[in-house]
Protein backbone atom coordinates (compact mmCIF):
# COMPACT_ATOMS: atom_id res chain seq x y z
CA UNK A 1 0.00 0.00 0.00
CA UNK A 2 1.16 3.23 -0.43
CA UNK A 3 5.07 4.11 -2.10
CA UNK A 4 6.68 2.75 0.49
CA UNK A 5 7.22 -0.97 1.70
CA UNK A 6 4.28 -1.91 3.20
CA UNK A 7 5.09 -1.97 7.24
CA UNK A 8 4.64 -5.25 9.58
CA UNK A 9 4.99 -4.95 13.32
CA UNK A 10 6.17 -7.88 14.87
CA UNK A 11 4.96 -8.21 19.18
CA UNK A 12 6.54 -10.64 21.12
CA UNK A 13 4.53 -10.94 24.52
CA UNK A 14 6.67 -12.71 26.51
CA UNK A 15 10.15 -10.69 25.74
CA UNK A 16 7.83 -7.61 25.89
CA UNK A 17 9.37 -6.12 22.56
CA UNK A 18 8.02 -4.74 19.37
CA UNK A 19 9.81 -4.75 15.86
CA UNK A 20 8.95 -3.21 12.85
CA UNK A 21 9.35 -5.65 9.51
CA UNK A 22 8.54 -5.20 5.92
CA UNK A 23 5.02 -6.97 4.64
CA UNK A 24 6.10 -8.44 1.63
CA UNK A 25 9.40 -10.02 3.88
CA UNK A 26 7.10 -11.62 6.76
CA UNK A 27 8.07 -15.11 7.64
CA UNK A 28 5.50 -16.55 9.83
CA UNK A 29 6.80 -20.05 11.96
CA UNK A 30 4.63 -22.91 10.57
CA UNK A 31 4.07 -24.42 13.59
CA UNK A 32 1.98 -21.83 14.95
CA UNK A 33 -1.41 -22.43 16.58
CA UNK A 34 -2.85 -19.31 14.77
CA UNK A 35 -2.03 -20.54 11.01
CA UNK A 36 -3.30 -24.54 12.03
CA UNK A 37 -5.72 -24.42 14.60
CA UNK A 38 -6.67 -20.42 14.01
CA UNK A 39 -6.03 -20.10 17.72
CA UNK A 40 -5.73 -16.55 17.68
CA UNK A 41 -7.86 -13.08 18.06
CA UNK A 42 -7.88 -9.86 15.87
CA UNK A 43 -9.28 -6.72 15.49
CA UNK A 44 -9.25 -4.17 12.35
CA UNK A 45 -9.34 -0.69 12.64
CA UNK A 46 -10.35 1.77 10.65
CA UNK A 47 -7.79 5.33 10.44
CA UNK A 48 -8.96 8.38 9.13
CA UNK A 49 -5.66 10.59 7.70
CA UNK A 50 -6.26 14.42 6.86
CA UNK A 51 -6.87 17.99 8.59
CA UNK A 52 -10.55 16.35 9.70
CA UNK A 53 -9.29 13.40 11.06
CA UNK A 54 -7.75 14.53 13.96
CA UNK A 55 -10.37 16.99 14.90
CA UNK A 56 -11.96 15.60 17.83
CA UNK A 57 -9.57 13.33 19.04
CA UNK A 58 -6.09 14.10 17.78
CA UNK A 59 -3.61 11.40 17.85
CA UNK A 60 -0.16 11.19 19.00
CA UNK A 61 1.26 12.27 15.55
CA UNK A 62 -1.32 14.86 15.06
CA UNK A 63 -0.11 18.54 14.69
CA UNK A 64 -1.33 22.11 13.58
CA UNK A 65 1.07 23.57 11.38
CA UNK A 66 1.17 27.59 11.52
CA UNK A 67 4.81 28.19 9.94
CA UNK A 68 4.53 28.06 6.17
CA UNK A 69 7.88 27.40 5.72
CA UNK A 70 8.28 24.44 8.07
CA UNK A 71 9.27 20.84 7.35
CA UNK A 72 5.79 19.17 6.59
CA UNK A 73 4.12 17.93 9.53
CA UNK A 74 3.00 14.36 9.39
CA UNK A 75 -0.64 14.30 8.50
CA UNK A 76 -3.01 14.80 11.67
CA UNK A 77 -4.70 10.90 12.00
CA UNK A 78 -7.31 9.40 13.73
CA UNK A 79 -8.09 5.84 14.78
CA UNK A 80 -11.49 4.97 14.70
CA UNK A 81 -13.47 3.50 17.98
CA UNK A 82 -9.78 2.56 19.44
CA UNK A 83 -10.87 1.94 23.05
CA UNK A 84 -13.71 -0.04 22.08
CA UNK A 85 -11.99 -2.28 19.44
CA UNK A 86 -8.88 -2.76 21.99
CA UNK A 87 -11.68 -3.68 24.99
CA UNK A 88 -13.12 -6.40 22.70
CA UNK A 89 -9.66 -7.49 21.92
CA UNK A 90 -9.17 -8.18 25.86
CA UNK A 91 -12.33 -9.70 25.75
CA UNK A 92 -11.81 -11.98 22.61
CA UNK A 93 -8.21 -13.03 24.70
CA UNK A 94 -10.05 -13.65 27.56
CA UNK A 95 -12.72 -16.25 26.31
CA UNK A 96 -9.97 -18.18 24.44
CA UNK A 97 -8.00 -18.20 27.23
CA UNK A 98 -4.70 -16.13 25.21
CA UNK A 99 -2.92 -14.21 27.75
CA UNK A 100 -4.34 -10.97 28.05
CA UNK A 101 -2.71 -8.31 25.39
CA UNK A 102 -0.22 -6.10 26.45
CA UNK A 103 -1.81 -2.68 25.43
CA UNK A 104 1.55 -0.48 25.42
CA UNK A 105 2.73 -3.30 23.15
CA UNK A 106 0.27 -3.00 21.24
CA UNK A 107 -0.33 0.62 21.13
CA UNK A 108 3.46 0.90 19.72
CA UNK A 109 2.79 -1.74 17.28
CA UNK A 110 -0.60 0.12 15.79
CA UNK A 111 1.38 3.50 15.73
CA UNK A 112 4.50 2.19 14.28
CA UNK A 113 2.71 0.84 11.25
CA UNK A 114 0.52 3.89 11.18
CA UNK A 115 3.38 5.99 10.90
CA UNK A 116 5.12 5.15 8.38
CA UNK A 117 1.77 3.99 6.12
CA UNK A 118 0.71 8.24 6.64
CA UNK A 119 4.75 9.19 5.97
CA UNK A 120 4.50 6.90 2.42
CA UNK A 121 0.41 8.14 1.41
CA UNK A 122 -0.48 10.10 -1.25
CA UNK A 123 -2.57 12.96 -0.39
CA UNK A 124 -5.50 11.50 -2.01
CA UNK A 125 -5.75 8.52 0.53
CA UNK A 126 -7.52 9.86 3.30
CA UNK A 127 -8.23 6.49 5.05
CA UNK A 128 -6.92 2.78 5.38
CA UNK A 129 -7.25 -0.14 8.06
CA UNK A 130 -4.97 -1.37 10.57
CA UNK A 131 -5.36 -5.19 11.31
CA UNK A 132 -3.89 -6.31 14.93
CA UNK A 133 -3.64 -9.82 15.94
CA UNK A 134 -2.85 -11.99 19.13
CA UNK A 135 -1.50 -15.66 18.39
CA UNK A 136 -1.15 -18.60 21.06
CA UNK A 137 2.37 -19.12 19.81
CA UNK A 138 4.18 -22.37 19.16
CA UNK A 139 2.41 -25.71 18.99
CA UNK A 140 3.38 -28.21 21.90
CA UNK A 141 4.96 -30.38 19.59
CA UNK A 142 7.33 -27.53 18.07
CA UNK A 143 11.14 -27.68 19.11
CA UNK A 144 10.90 -24.41 21.30
CA UNK A 145 15.38 -24.53 21.86
CA UNK A 146 15.29 -24.74 18.10
CA UNK A 147 13.01 -21.90 17.53
CA UNK A 148 14.78 -19.72 20.19
CA UNK A 149 17.75 -20.38 18.80
CA UNK A 150 16.51 -19.14 15.93
CA UNK A 151 15.27 -15.73 17.14
CA UNK A 152 11.70 -16.53 16.93
CA UNK A 153 9.47 -16.08 20.10
CA UNK A 154 8.18 -19.27 21.18
CA UNK A 155 5.03 -17.87 23.14
CA UNK A 156 2.25 -15.59 22.53
CA UNK A 157 2.70 -13.38 19.36
CA UNK A 158 1.04 -10.77 17.91
CA UNK A 159 1.18 -8.36 14.92
CA UNK A 160 -0.20 -5.39 12.92
CA UNK A 161 -0.04 -4.48 9.15
CA UNK A 162 -2.20 -2.01 7.17
CA UNK A 163 -5.32 -2.53 4.95
CA UNK A 164 -6.12 -0.42 1.75
CA UNK A 165 -9.92 0.44 2.16
CA UNK A 166 -10.41 -1.11 -1.59
CA UNK A 167 -12.60 1.53 -4.30
CA UNK A 168 -15.43 -1.76 -4.01
CA UNK A 169 -15.44 -0.96 -0.39
CA UNK A 170 -15.33 2.84 -0.61
CA UNK A 171 -18.76 2.79 -3.08
CA UNK A 172 -20.56 0.14 -1.07
CA UNK A 173 -21.12 2.91 1.54
CA UNK A 174 -23.13 4.70 -0.69
CA UNK A 175 -24.41 2.42 -3.37
CA UNK A 176 -25.23 -0.10 -0.94
CA UNK A 177 -25.18 -4.18 -1.78
CA UNK A 178 -27.52 -7.59 -2.47
CA UNK A 179 -28.01 -9.67 0.57
CA UNK A 180 -29.28 -13.24 0.96
CA UNK A 181 -29.86 -14.63 3.99
CA UNK A 182 -28.06 -17.72 5.35
CA UNK A 183 -28.52 -20.84 7.82
CA UNK A 184 -26.11 -19.97 10.60
CA UNK A 185 -26.68 -23.73 11.27
CA UNK A 186 -27.44 -23.01 15.72
CA UNK A 187 -29.94 -21.41 17.64
CA UNK A 188 -30.11 -17.74 18.75
CA UNK A 189 -28.61 -17.84 22.35
CA UNK A 190 -26.52 -21.27 22.26
CA UNK A 191 -23.45 -19.42 23.01
CA UNK A 192 -24.98 -18.47 26.44
CA UNK A 193 -24.79 -22.63 26.91
CA UNK A 194 -21.90 -23.65 25.10
CA UNK A 195 -19.36 -20.78 25.58
CA UNK A 196 -16.71 -23.28 24.00
CA UNK A 197 -17.97 -22.28 20.56
CA UNK A 198 -16.76 -18.96 21.10
CA UNK A 199 -19.89 -16.84 19.71
CA UNK A 200 -18.97 -14.00 19.75
CA UNK A 201 -14.69 -13.84 20.11
CA UNK A 202 -13.14 -12.68 16.98
CA UNK A 203 -11.35 -15.31 16.52
CA UNK A 204 -8.79 -15.92 13.72
CA UNK A 205 -10.93 -18.67 12.56
CA UNK A 206 -12.75 -17.24 9.82
CA UNK A 207 -13.06 -19.73 7.16
CA UNK A 208 -17.24 -20.10 7.83
CA UNK A 209 -17.27 -16.51 7.15
CA UNK A 210 -15.38 -16.54 4.31
CA UNK A 211 -17.49 -19.55 2.73
CA UNK A 212 -19.97 -18.17 3.08
CA UNK A 213 -19.31 -14.36 1.88
CA UNK A 214 -18.33 -16.90 -1.58
CA UNK A 215 -21.73 -18.72 -1.20
CA UNK A 216 -23.39 -15.59 -1.64
CA UNK A 217 -21.36 -14.48 -4.45
CA UNK A 218 -21.97 -17.44 -6.06
CA UNK A 219 -25.69 -16.96 -5.60
CA UNK A 220 -25.24 -13.10 -7.58
CA UNK A 221 -25.24 -11.51 -4.15
CA UNK A 222 -22.89 -9.18 -2.48
CA UNK A 223 -23.53 -10.32 1.10
CA UNK A 224 -24.60 -12.78 3.75
CA UNK A 225 -26.79 -12.17 6.24
CA UNK A 226 -26.96 -15.36 8.45
CA UNK A 227 -30.02 -16.49 10.21
CA UNK A 228 -30.29 -18.49 13.35
CA UNK A 229 -31.84 -21.97 13.20
CA UNK A 230 -35.17 -20.84 14.89
CA UNK A 231 -35.43 -17.57 12.65
CA UNK A 232 -33.73 -14.84 13.84
CA UNK A 233 -31.30 -12.76 11.88
CA UNK A 234 -27.64 -12.61 13.39
CA UNK A 235 -25.37 -10.47 11.54
CA UNK A 236 -23.49 -10.95 8.19
CA UNK A 237 -19.67 -12.38 7.78
CA UNK A 238 -18.15 -9.35 8.49
CA UNK A 239 -20.55 -6.77 9.51
CA UNK A 240 -23.75 -6.21 12.05
CA UNK A 241 -27.60 -5.88 11.19
CA UNK A 242 -28.70 -2.58 12.16
CA UNK A 243 -32.21 -1.75 11.02
CA UNK A 244 -34.43 1.62 10.99
CA UNK A 245 -37.99 1.21 12.60
CA UNK A 246 -39.92 4.60 12.57
CA UNK A 247 -37.43 6.97 15.02
CA UNK A 248 -35.83 3.64 16.21
CA UNK A 249 -32.63 1.82 15.51
CA UNK A 250 -32.16 -1.59 16.37
CA UNK A 251 -30.03 -4.24 16.52
CA UNK A 252 -29.82 -7.46 17.15
CA UNK A 253 -29.08 -8.90 20.52
CA UNK A 254 -25.35 -9.75 20.71
CA UNK A 255 -26.09 -12.29 23.35
CA UNK A 256 -28.40 -14.28 20.62
CA UNK A 257 -24.81 -15.36 18.72
CA UNK A 258 -22.86 -12.60 17.49
CA UNK A 259 -20.12 -10.57 17.37
CA UNK A 260 -20.89 -6.95 19.34
CA UNK A 261 -20.12 -4.39 16.58
CA UNK A 262 -17.47 -1.48 17.22
CA UNK A 263 -19.39 0.04 14.35
CA UNK A 264 -22.72 -0.56 15.70
CA UNK A 265 -21.86 0.60 18.45
CA UNK A 266 -20.76 3.95 17.55
CA UNK A 267 -23.95 4.34 15.43
CA UNK A 268 -25.42 4.02 18.16
CA UNK A 269 -24.17 6.13 20.34
CA UNK A 270 -24.26 9.06 17.31
CA UNK A 271 -28.17 8.31 17.00
CA UNK A 272 -29.26 8.47 20.06
CA UNK A 273 -27.09 11.82 20.83
CA UNK A 274 -29.26 13.14 17.44
CA UNK A 275 -32.58 11.91 19.38
CA UNK A 276 -33.47 8.57 18.18
CA UNK A 277 -34.70 5.55 20.14
CA UNK A 278 -31.77 2.95 19.78
CA UNK A 279 -32.56 -0.95 21.08
CA UNK A 280 -30.62 -4.28 21.06
CA UNK A 281 -33.71 -6.86 20.16
CA UNK A 282 -34.50 -9.91 18.32
CA UNK A 283 -35.30 -9.30 14.57
CA UNK A 284 -36.41 -11.81 11.98
CA UNK A 285 -35.98 -11.47 8.02
CA UNK A 286 -39.87 -10.07 8.12
CA UNK A 287 -38.70 -7.33 10.57
CA UNK A 288 -35.73 -6.77 8.44
CA UNK A 289 -38.35 -6.61 5.07
CA UNK A 290 -40.28 -4.35 6.48
CA UNK A 291 -37.69 -1.91 8.01
CA UNK A 292 -37.43 1.66 7.12
CA UNK A 293 -34.20 1.01 5.97
CA UNK A 294 -31.51 -1.75 6.66
CA UNK A 295 -27.67 -1.26 6.84
CA UNK A 296 -24.75 -3.79 7.65
CA UNK A 297 -21.93 -1.97 9.54
CA UNK A 298 -18.27 -2.85 10.06
CA UNK A 299 -14.89 -0.71 10.70
CA UNK A 300 -13.89 -0.47 7.56
CA UNK A 301 -16.52 -0.30 5.19
CA UNK A 302 -18.48 2.22 8.16
CA UNK A 303 -22.16 1.84 6.98
CA UNK A 304 -23.47 0.26 4.11
CA UNK A 305 -27.20 0.49 3.01
CA UNK A 306 -28.77 -3.26 1.80
CA UNK A 307 -31.12 -2.41 -1.24
CA UNK A 308 -32.10 -6.10 -1.11
CA UNK A 309 -33.05 -9.36 0.79
CA UNK A 310 -33.39 -12.62 -0.95
CA UNK A 311 -34.32 -10.61 -4.22
CA UNK A 312 -36.92 -8.10 -2.35
CA UNK A 313 -36.19 -4.78 -2.37
CA UNK A 314 -35.57 -2.81 0.86
CA UNK A 315 -36.52 0.51 1.55
CA UNK A 316 -33.54 2.90 1.41
CA UNK A 317 -32.64 5.89 3.57
CA UNK A 318 -29.99 7.56 1.56
CA UNK A 319 -29.90 10.74 4.07
CA UNK A 320 -30.01 8.40 7.17
CA UNK A 321 -27.20 6.46 5.44
CA UNK A 322 -25.12 9.84 5.54
CA UNK A 323 -25.65 10.35 8.86
CA UNK A 324 -24.34 6.81 9.85
CA UNK A 325 -20.97 7.83 7.94
CA UNK A 326 -20.69 10.69 10.06
CA UNK A 327 -21.48 8.94 13.57
CA UNK A 328 -19.01 6.29 12.78
CA UNK A 329 -16.83 8.56 11.70
CA UNK A 330 -16.92 10.76 15.02
CA UNK A 331 -16.17 8.08 17.14
N1 LIG B 1 -19.57 -9.37 12.83
C1 LIG B 1 -18.50 -10.05 12.37
C2 LIG B 1 -18.58 -11.53 12.25
C3 LIG B 1 -17.33 -9.36 12.01
O1 LIG B 1 -16.27 -10.04 11.55
C4 LIG B 1 -17.30 -7.95 12.12
C5 LIG B 1 -16.11 -7.18 11.77
O2 LIG B 1 -15.19 -7.62 11.18
C6 LIG B 1 -18.43 -7.29 12.58
C7 LIG B 1 -19.55 -8.03 12.96
C8 LIG B 1 -18.43 -5.80 12.73
O3 LIG B 1 -17.60 -5.42 13.78
P1 LIG B 1 -16.88 -4.00 13.81
O4 LIG B 1 -17.94 -2.97 13.60
O5 LIG B 1 -16.29 -3.90 15.16
O6 LIG B 1 -15.88 -3.99 12.72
Amino acid sequence: MGRMHTPLALIDVTAGTVRTARLEDAQFPVEDLAIHRGEGIFETVLVSVGPSAGDAAPAATAAASTAPAAPAAPRPHRIHSEEAHFERFQQSAAMLELPDPPRALFDEAVAAVIDQVVAGLDDSVTEFSVRYALSRGLDAHADTAAHAAAGTPTGARGWAFPISVTPVQAAQRTDGVRVITLDRGYDAYLGERAPWLLIGAKTLSYAVNQAAARHAKAQGADEALFVSRDGLVLEGPTANLVIRRGDALLTPDPRAGLLHGTTQRAAFTGAEAAGHRVRYTDLTVEDVLAADGAWLLSSTRTAVPILSLDGRELTVDAPLTAQLHDWIRAA
